[in-house]
């Protein structure tokens, strides 16, 4: 075969793990139409980037990517290719604002990138008629440098909560199919995923009522060589209640509860468009603690128009009261197309930048607590990383890439390895520890 024939792409991945799993999807489409992929963004053909643009921060990352890739594209002669939410959402101005960019799609098109990009550059591809017989015979999944995969189980959102763009960009709810999401675990396992990360944006929803999506955990952790499976993003109401009972048996499933309150007061949350309330969420929270040793993440914003100082302080009284673990806070900031951007807000960016702070501060007390007695505890640990004779592990409490670590001082671990680790010390939100045995 004529390596020289062989053309390449790299995928550049923004924001959160949805995207991971969605770059996943084109990387599957390229390679089945005859692409390899490059490490290097410089030394590829076809650089993609799959964007954010859930907040202004994400939008703003997202825009310095496109323009240091375009510097690259100029040097090295690529294709730049735009696709996700952001693209989604400002094609048009993409496209007239960013000549470096030679093709731009949205969401939902993840599956056909190869295709797609197949159609618009046909003479790219000319020469890989030759070795497409040798790529079709390959393992369509990408290789793992990590222990853990993202698998999707649906997308889009009906839900709409009045601060989000989610549903804009990525449309109205529609389920991935069973075989999909048990075919894609299987692949990712192969790889040599021992974590599967359940991503959507709601995932909750999926099916009509819980059963269904019992019976695909259920089916998952049957697989072999799965350790550890994590659900991400269950919206706090009556049907993630119900689930509770399959996480808390399900030994597979990992003692970690995602769920984003985004406030706790009743009449806030009334004015987002989304439901709960104090006494609910703090059942549904009291409820998941009953699997053992079970870790809660949660996010709230703060800043929403119309919010009072008293729910400021019933935020500060749910910290305190159901002490989640880890914390998400966001100040408010009115997304262009969201019912919540023409309300006007009597609280100023200031103000909600305070309450954040405030919020984050009696957080980390909480948290100081929680860390406090973790000292001396075992705990099951996956080893994510080796990085200059350190391991880097993480607590099956702890989902990757967004929650703490635990630093080890041990040369002879290895990336994937599973085994229990005692904690020593922490710092503000990581942790040290020993190893103890597999
Ligand atoms: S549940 Fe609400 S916040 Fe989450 S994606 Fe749907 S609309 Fe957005």
């Amino acid at each position: 075969m004529n390596v020289e024939k062989v053309k390449s792409f790299h995928i550049t991945t923004l924001g959160c793990p949805k995207n991971i799993a969605d770059s996943t999807h084109m990387y599957s489409s390229l390679i089945g139409e005859g692409l390899v992929e490059e490490d290097n963004p410089e030394k590829a053909d076809f650089h993609l980037i799959n964007t954010c643009t859930f907040i202004k921060t994400a939008t703003e990352e997202t825009i310095e990517t496109i323009l240091n890739a375009g510097k690259i594209k100029r040097k090295e002669n690529q294709k730049l290719v735009v696709v996700g939410c952001f693209a989604e959402r400002y094609p048009n101005e993409i496209k007239s604002d960013m000549p470096e960019v030679d093709l731009v799609f949205g969401t939902g098109k993840y599956s056909e990138a190869g295709k797609i990009i197949r159609d618009q550059f046909p003479e790219e591809f000319e020469s890989l008629k030759e070795i497409n017989s040798y790529l079709t015979n390959r393992e369509i999944f990408p290789k793992n440098n990590k222990p853990y995969s993202y698998v999707k189980v649906s997308d889009g959102c009906n839900r709409g909560c009045h601060f989000c763009i989610i549903p804009n960009l990525r449309g109205n709810f529609k389920d991935s199919n069973e075989e999909q999401i048990i075919g894609d675990t299987k692949k990712a396992i192969l790889a040599g995923s021992k974590e599967i990360c359940i991503v959507s944006q709601d995932t909750v929803f999926y099916g009509k009522d819980t059963d269904k999506l019992k019976s695909i955990f259920n089916q998952i952790t049957e697989i072999d060589g799965l350790e550890i499976l994590r659900l991400l993003y269950l919206y706090p109401d009556k049907k993630t209640f119900n689930l509770l009972d399959s996480i808390i048996e399900n030994k597979k499933i990992a003692p970690y509860f995602e769920s984003p309150v985004q406030h706790v007061s009743e009449k806030v949350l009334k004015s987002m468009n989304r439901t709960g309330s104090y006494s609910f969420f703090k059942e549904l929270f009291t409820k998941a603690r009953e699997k053992e040793n079970l870790e809660i993440r949660t996010s709230i914003i703060l800043g929403y128009p119309g919010e009072k100082p008293e729910d400021v302080d019933l935020v500060l009284k749910f910290i305190e009261e159901l002490k989640p673990e880890k914390l998400a806070l966001f100040a408010f900031s009115p997304q262009e197309g969201t019912e919540a951007y023409n309300l006007k807000s009597d609280v100023s960016k200031k103000e909600a930048a305070r309450r954040v702070n405030l919020v984050r501060e009696t957080h980390l007390e909480v948290l100081k607590e929680i860390h406090l007695n973790r000292i001396g505890k075992i705990y099951p640990c996956i080893i994510d990383e080796i990085e200059d004779g350190k391991a880097i592990a993480r607590r099956f409490q702890d989902a990757p890439e967004i929650d703490e670590v635990v630093f080890i001082e041990n040369k002879d671990l290895k990336m994937g390895q599973i085994g229990k680790v005692k904690i020593v010390s922490f710092s503000e939100y990581d942790m040290d520890g020993t190893w103890i045995k597999e």
